[in-house]
């Protein structure tokens, strides 16, 4: 496969050359020349195929003979020993993506890149250096899936203040081969920096220098396993709580009687009907992966793109005007970008009428977001995270204004809910935190703190 920049059909590049330099040479961000589809023999199977065999499948048409087959074999089998279940929760279906080690959907990205840089980097002198920006997930994940290989280090950019006591300390509490940068200033600042840095020639001929932000298309690519193995799953009416699917406090069952004039909402799967995904979004890197997946042919109704406040794609799908904006601090930490990076690679595929054929915008308030997470729990025992939550409550705004039909529908769980302890438990009480976050809570963080500007980032580096 052959990569070009979203900007310019200049010099293609290989998948080795797009996933170790991150961003194209003039800036733009690396798309496949084409997305290749699922064999026939693999699209009617993903409802029974094992978690690995489809991220084998998903893959490999990406990467082709650049990484052999008996390699990429090993490294779904070693990135993924846990996957994605799909869940029943009330009305509707839960895809938890968050059982991973640092319980957040962005480790399925980070171990996959971990690995294949490991595999492309096999035999190089020069140790590289990976810069990553983070609004408090990305982070965590890169550096636990980095921590430990050799020849590769990290650089956690986070904005100060603006993360969790739990992601600080899995962004600053390994230490070793990961080095993490407090910045002073917004994600879009860590963003920025990045992006400077990478185009810095002066440094660029001191280091070896790669991203692993959400515009890495190693990250994006084996997001759309789980969407495809869902997907497959949901088309065969069913649902899979394989794995550990999160806590419960008790079952499901409705609080009272409901008014029979009352419409109710139905999202359950259905035997032959594909899915509506709902995708909690902030950098939109895991909404591009699930059009990636559905136009592979993974049988994908629609997409929901839930925001917070920071709802840019929302607005552009409604007036056709992208204006990128400022980020705004929100309960939904994770998803506060006002200039979503993947935006890019969403438009230099789709023009903005398809996106409206394939996406459905819409925000949600902090307010909206908590009485959601204290409604589901209420009436279901079910812990929502607060991304997650933003998705369930966009769902039910969408339908209640008549812009949703029925039909089998699943909201992405972005994060465990236990990762965000201090706004879930004041709403539904204690969650019973999974043992890694366990373990990387007695982690102590140690940070350097550096102005949000370029030159102290290059005299960090
Ligand atoms: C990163 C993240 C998101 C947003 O995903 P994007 O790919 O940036 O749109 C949502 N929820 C959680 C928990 C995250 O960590």
């Amino acid at each position: 496969m052959r990569y070009y920049s979203t900007r310019s059909r200049g010099e293609p590049a290989s998948f080795a050359r797009a996933v170790l330099t991150g961003l194209a040479p003039d800036g733009g961000l690396f798309i496949p020349e084409e997305i290749p589809q699922y064999r026939d023999a693999v699209r009617s199977s993903l409802g029974t195929m094992d978690f690995r065999d489809i991220a084998f499948e998903t893959i490999k048409p990406f990467v082709h003979s650049e990484i052999p087959d008996p390699v990429l074999t090993d490294i779904v089998h070693s990135a993924y020993p846990f996957a994605a279940p799909l869940v029943e929760a009330g009305d509707r279906q839960v895809l938890e993506l968050f059982h991973g080690p640092t319980a957040a959907f962005k480790d399925f990205g980070a171990r996959f890149m971990a690995r294949a840089f490991s595999y492309l980097r096999r035999g190089e002198e020069k140790p590289l250096r990976i810069l990553v920006a983070t609004s408090g997930d990305t982070g965590g994940a890169v550096a636990d899936g980095f921590y430990g290989i050799p020849g590769i280090s990290v650089t956690v950019l986070y904005p100060k203040g603006r993360v969790s006591p739990l992601q600080e300390r899995q962004i600053a509490g390994l230490g070793g081969n990961i080095d993490a940068l407090a910045v002073e200033g917004t994600f879009d600042d860590c963003q920025r920096l990045v992006k400077a840095a990478l185009g810095d020639e002066s440094l660029k001929k001191r280091l070896a220098l790669s991203s692993a932000n959400s515009i890495n298309v190693a990250r994006l690519i084996p997001q759309g396993v789980y969407y495809a193995a869902a997907a497959g799953r949901a088309l065969e009416g069913g649902v899979n709580e394989d794995g550990e699917a999160t806590p419960r406090d008790r079952a499901g069952e409705h609080a009272g009687p409901r008014p029979a004039a009352v419409r109710k909402r139905n999202f359950r799967t259905v035997p032959g009907e594909p899915i509506v995904f709902c995708v909690p979004s902030g950098n939109f890197g895991n909404l591009t992966a699930g059009l990636y997946a559905k136009k592979m042919g993974a049988p994908i109704k629609l997409f929901i793109a839930a925001t917070n406040i920071n709802k840019t794609v929302p607005d552009y799908l409604e007036s056709g005007r992208y204006e990128a904006r400022p980020s705004q601090a929100t309960i939904s930490n994770a998803m506060d970008v006002g200039t979503p990076s993947n935006f890019e690679r969403m438009a230099a595929h789709w023009s903005l009428e398809e996106l409206r054929t394939l996406i459905r915008g819409v925000s949600v308030t902090d307010d909206e977001t908590r009485r959601a997470i204290a409604a589901v729990h209420e009436t279901l025992g079910y812990f929502l995270d607060p991304h997650g939550a933003v998705g369930w409550e966009g769902v039910n705004k969408l339908w209640d204004q008549d812009l949703l039909e029925d039909g089998p529908l699943a909201v992405l769980g972005t994060a465990h809910p236990a990762k965000f302890g201090e706004v879930v438990e004041p709403l539904a009480g204690k969650i019973p935190a999974p043992p890694s976050l366990v373990t990387a809570l007695e982690r102590v963080p140690q940070a350097r703190t550096i102005p949000a500007d370029i030159a102290a980032l290059i005299e960090a580096l």
